[in-house]
């Protein structure tokens, strides 16, 4: 017999009520939900749960991120107070490997006063445990809710759970693509009768030139925006870090984790991880247009190595028995290297500063370099970059 999950139940009455849905308001019922959401109602972080992310390999990860901050705040000129914030921190154990390699650096330390935006009530719990014996920390629903101020904002794996819209080409055009039920109840991708009018207008060539049956994915720019709103108004950088592409393309993403391996998108809504992939140009794009720097994308094999992460895992090993000297070995492969089950590569890390902060640690690495996403993608963002007059 097949379980129904509930929010299934609830996602079929919609659906009969009111029609189709499109894939972006499938995939904000799924992780958002008020009472079944996969991120309003369970822990799914860690070995135990679906998936598992780069602070959970190895606390390497958070301490190398600490330290990035605390660069960052050099950057900044060593503002007395600052707002480290994290969006989404899960089990809140990068916050805490932050926290104890930024001890080392009192007057950072006492600079920063810690603010978590999460939406989970049970991973708030997590948060305030795995936090509990260090500095004070306060939850907020938003990046809006958090008090003004110099900000470090740091964002892992916090993009690819925003929703994203799903278009379909055809020879009359993109058309949204929707979840329905087929003539046995069963749930099915399906798409709007018309297209969606002068879509292609501001895609990039490449998605433009995509055959027909293509699907192109994209996500409202409210999270950057509030990000770029806020370090361009505040002063500051933000971190983020994320599986995706470096440039826009075409490509069917949409996938779901449950227990570790990938499940239709379509099965037991509520109870798998949906995600898409983060598109870093459309991010970078939407970045600029509010008038910060951007830095980056760059691999995050690269980005850790840069921050010394090799350094690090031999220093580890040195204090350390063999079985988890091994340990500290698989980790640092996993999250620098590429091919099956590496990190190093899908992941893609990129920054934003306000535009007095030339160059950040471990992206841009020399005074004179323009953002790497201009040297390779987009000529015009060089000229911006240049001409540091916004
Ligand atoms: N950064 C963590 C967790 C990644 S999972 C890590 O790397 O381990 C995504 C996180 O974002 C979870 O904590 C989830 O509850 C949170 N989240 C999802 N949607 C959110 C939203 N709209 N606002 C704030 N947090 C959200």
């Amino acid at each position: 017999m097949i379980d129904t999950s509930p929010l299934e139940t609830e996602v079929k009455k919609l659906i009969q009520k009111t029609g189709p849905m499109p894939v972006w308001r499938y995939m904000d019922l799924c992780l958002s939900h008020p009472k079944y959401g996969y991120y309003v109602s369970r822990d799914p972080l860690g070995r135990e749960g679906d998936f598992i992310t780069s602070p959970e390999v190895s606390q390497m990860f958070g301490e190398l991120i600490g330290l990035w901050a605390a660069a960052a705040w050099n950057a900044m000129g060593t503002p007395m107070q600052v707002n480290l914030i994290e969006l989404g921190p899960g089990n809140g154990t990068m916050m805490s490997d932050a926290l104890r390699a930024i001890r080392v650096l009192p007057p950072f330390y006492q600079a920063a006063d810690v603010h978590l935006v999460e939406i989970n009530p049970v991973l708030r719990e997590k948060q305030l445990k795995t936090l509990t014996s260090k500095k004070a920390v306060t939850w907020h629903n938003s990046l809006d809710d958090v008090p003004q101020g110099p900000a470090i904002i740091l964002a892992n794996e916090f993009f690819d759970v925003l929703p994203i819209h799903q278009m379909v080409k055809k020879a009359t055009g993109w058309h949204e693509r929707t979840v329905e039920l087929d003539g046995t109840g069963k749930l099915v991708y399906g798409m709007t009768a018309d297209p969606t009018p002068q879509f292609d207008v501001l895609l990039p060539p490449l998605v433009r030139a995509a055959p027909e049956g293509a699907v192109f994915e994209w996500r409202p720019d409210t999270e950057m925006m509030k990000m770029a709103r806020r370090i361009r108004s505040d002063g500051g950088v933000a971190l983020i870090i994320d599986y995706g592409h470096m440039r826009s393309d075409a490509g069917d993403t949409f996938q779901a984790i449950a227990r570790h391996s990938f499940t239709d998108p379509l099965k037991s809504p509520g109870a798998a991880d949906v995600t898409a992939h983060v598109d870093f140009q459309a991010l970078a794009r939407a970045a600029e247009d509010m008038g910060v720097r951007i830095h980056g994308p760059i691999e995050q094999g690269e980005f850790l190595k840069r921050l010394g992460i090799e350094t690090r895992a031999v220093s580890l090993m040195g204090k350390s028995a063999p079985a988890v000297s091994a340990t500290v070995a698989s980790a640092l492969k996993r999250l620098t290297e590429g091919g099956r089950g590496g990190m190093g590569s899908l992941f893609k890390v990129m920054a934003i500063s306000d535009r007095s902060i030339p160059t950040l640690a471990g992206i841009t690495d020399t005074p004179e370099a323009p953002p790497a996403t201009s040297r390779t993608e987009k000529p015009e963002q060089q000229q911006q970059a240049a001409s540091d007059d916004v």
